[in-house]
């Protein structure tokens, strides 16, 4: 059954999109009460039960792609800024994100991760700190969190799990802002940001407020990915924030049986589209369970496995990245 935005017409419903295993509902009206959204919150989930139901408000204006200059957040402490961002959820981006910010780490960047990803944070769980709360040191500054040599601070920390995120994008982009300005990061050469997928609002003020050495987007090789990754750099360019290059993730399977290699979702898409539109092409992450299996469980290929080709596969294109952003 497909859901469209007159599913629950009691609630002033402006969108439902589902992003992989996400459902996002975004409501126009602040008014709505939280009554309405855990109706139709209960409603989703009890339709779609393996998904993860989120709610937001939207603003009502159109958002502004100006690129004149807008004043960019400060953050102490921190050398080079790097967005990992994707055109649609579901396509490994936080997992991208966490692998390549570990192996930075492992070429010797000092690292930083913000997650930034309002709608399914998902750093906490990679990194196993799950459910551990923000500790301020002075009640000025935050500490962030340490796993695996690498500092990171999580928007999942601000977000109770059971209730749905009732956020507006003014409200999510000022929880990310006061994160990533109010923790005390210690002389980090490269922070990596879990951006949110898609290309809306947070997306565009994140962009403009951040300033950013670049931005890597991660599509998987399916057409449909690869139709919203140009989307994703074509939002990126308009506001004059750098590309770095697109990487291919779930970019092949390698049978652990028989060694042969299966091209599931075709191959080569992300590729071509780089090359087509003149960006870089970073590299390719294979489908792996064993990268899914250490995620979910809080430990990271690339820090548990750093010799396996999975992580070897990460760090070059961190290579790749650490050569373009000098
Ligand atoms: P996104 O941030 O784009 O929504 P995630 O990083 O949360 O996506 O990944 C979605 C699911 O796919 C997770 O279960 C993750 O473990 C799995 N996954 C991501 N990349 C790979 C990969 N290369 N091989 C196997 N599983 C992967």
């Amino acid at each position: 059954m497909a859901i469209t935005a007159d599913y629950y017409p009691e609630a002033n419903i402006k969108q439902i999109k589902i992003l992989g295993s996400r459902i996002i509902i975004e409501l126009q009206n602040l008014a709505e009460t939280p009554d309405i959204t855990a109706k139709l919150k209960q409603k989703l989930n009890d339709v779609y039960p393996e998904h993860k139901v989120s709610v937001i408000f939207v603003e009502e204006k159109k958002a502004n792609l100006s690129t004149d200059a807008i004043e960019k957040w400060q953050i102490d402490g921190v050398k080079k800024i790097i967005g990992v961002a994707s055109g649609k959820g579901g396509v490994g981006k936080s997992t991208t994100a966490v692998n390549l910010a570990l192996a930075l780490s492992n070429l010797g960047k000092k690292v930083a991760l913000v997650d930034a990803d309002i709608y399914g944070p998902s750093v906490p769980t990679m990194l196993g700190y799950e459910g551990e709360p923000l500790y301020s040191i002075d009640g000025k500054y935050f500490a962030p969190f340490e796993s695996y040599g690498i500092e990171s601070t999580s928007v999942g920390a601000l977000i109770d799990r059971d209730t749905p995120l009732i956020w507006r994008g003014a409200k999510a982009c000022g929880a990310i802002e006061q994160l990533m300005t109010e923790t005390q990061w210690n002389n980090i050469d490269v922070m990596v940001i879990d951006m949110p997928p898609g290309t809306g609002d947070i997306q565009i003020t994140l962009s403009q407020r951040v300033d950013f050495a670049g931005i890597v987007i991660v599509s998987t090789p399916q057409d449909i990915a690869l139709i919203d990754a140009v989307k994703g750099v074509n939002m990126f360019e308009k506001i004059g924030t750098p590309i770095l290059g697109i990487v291919e993730n779930m970019s092949y399977f390698i049978c652990p049986h028989c060694g042969e290699r299966s091209d599931i979702f075709g191959h080569n898409g992300a590729k071509e589209t780089a090359e087509r539109m003149g960006e870089v092409f970073l590299g390719e992450i294979p489908l792996e369970m064993a990268i899914r299996t250490a995620s979910d469980n809080g430990t990271p290929i690339v820090a548990v496995e750093p010799d396996s080709p999975h992580a070897k596969a990460y760090e070059e294109i961190a290579h790749k990245i650490i050569q373009r952003i000098g």
